[in-house]
């Protein structure tokens, strides 16, 4: 694939080099190359993947558990170990909030020994739903959580905010419940299992005050942030806020025009909120999610733009319903967490009064 790529940038360079009466045709060329390139690192993705499944249907003497994101999954993988064998049912470039089953699906309901999903109504297509909630194999973490700590989850119009594994230190309670339900399925494994647990929650509280101290370093007035959907409400309450800020404080510092669910359906009104709180808290710069259409916030930027707001959108995506594909820099949960704190803290340093009035300045 690596030779398919070089061989298209030395294609791309000799198109450069030599205008011809040749170029249209050339362009066409090198569209159908990138066409193919694209069709076939697909049908690397897709095999693979159906290598894992075939993998984890097959019957190896461990524990077969069916997580529906990667975010669990990832959890579930660390604590369990070598006894079991996890697989994720939605992949990173889907929307687990409407997620339906495919086929094949039920299959992996009928195999897993063990089914761990987000739950606080994330999981909300609606023949995914119905699989959850009939499986007696199925532990939603976020309702556990939500039952010891009800004080921590936040509700929106009457809706619970399921996006909690934003909050590194709320997903980390979430860690006994995947212990408890493991040492059940596999009693011999118990010490291990709980072992392995506290050092993930240490490791997640670690991360969880690093990411904290990293994003306290920006000005308080610069900490306001626009993605393309709520999923970062639980964040910007733990990494954002300043210490003791109230309620109605922070909730200002973040704000997406898309709701819980990202929709992509957007009104005149949605998109001047925006702009509105982008004037008043002076944000230049609007950030993209790895698995959201970026139409929302383009929209956002090509109208404020027009309205004499200099506003750019960040090069890099945030990770916020789907961890990075694997080999990226989000592979893991922490890891995922730790890039969006990284492009934060870069992006939000631009951020503030003085800053707006040197680009308005420069673009003037
Ligand atoms: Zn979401």
């Amino acid at each position: 694939m690596k030779t398919i790529k070089k061989n298209l940038t030395q294609r791309r360079r000799g198109a450069k080099a030599q205008k011809s009466f040749f170029a249209p045709l050339r362009l066409c060329v090198e569209n159908f190359f990138c066409m193919l390139l694209a069709l076939v690192i697909v049908a690397c993705e897709t095999s693979s993947h159906q290598k894992a499944t075939k993998q984890w249907m097959a019957d190896d003497g461990r524990l077969k558990v069916l997580s529906t994101t990667g975010m669990v999954g990832d959890l579930v993988k660390t604590i369990g170990g070598s006894h079991i064998d996890n697989l994720v049912l939605i992949g990173e470039d889907l929307n687990p909030h409407a997620y339906q089953l495919v086929k094949g699906d039920d299959e992996k309901f009928a195999r897993a020994d063990l089914i761990f999903y987000n739950g606080l109504n994330l999981e909300h297509g609606p023949s995914l739903q119905a699989a959850l909630r009939n499986s007696p194999k199925a532990v939603a973490l976020g309702n556990s959580i939500m039952e010891a700590n009800p004080g921590l989850i936040l509700h929106y119009d009457g809706q619970l905010d399921p996006h909690i594994w934003m909050d590194m230190s709320l997903w980390a309670k979430g860690v006994p419940f995947i212990v408890q339900a493991l040492s059940q399925a596999m009693p011999l494994h118990a010490k291990e299992f709980v072992a392995n647990g506290e050092q993930l929650k240490t490791e997640m509280l670690s991360a969880h005050q690093k990411v904290h101290d990293q994003l306290q370093k920006i000005p308080s007035h610069k900490r306001y942030l626009v993605t393309s959907h709520d999923a970062f409400n639980y964040f910007a309450r733990a990494y954002l806020a300043d210490q003791n800020e109230s309620d109605e404080a922070w909730q200002k510092r973040f704000k997406a025009p898309e709701g819980l669910a990202p929709d992509s359906q957007l009104s005149a009104a949605d998109i001047q909120g925006i702009i509105d709180y982008l004037d008043k808290y002076d944000i230049m710069v609007l950030f993209p999610e790895s698995n959201v259409s970026k139409d929302s916030i383009r929209k956002i930027v090509s109208a404020g733009n027009e309205k004499g707001l200099v506003l750019t959108i960040a090069t890099e995506p945030l990770y916020a319903d789907a961890m990075g594909p694997p080999g990226s820099d989000g592979d893991t949960y922490l890891k995922m967490i730790e890039h969006d704190a990284k492009i934060l803290a870069s992006y939000l340093q631009g951020n503030g009064k003085e800053e707006r009035e040197t680009a308005l300045n420069a673009s003037r």
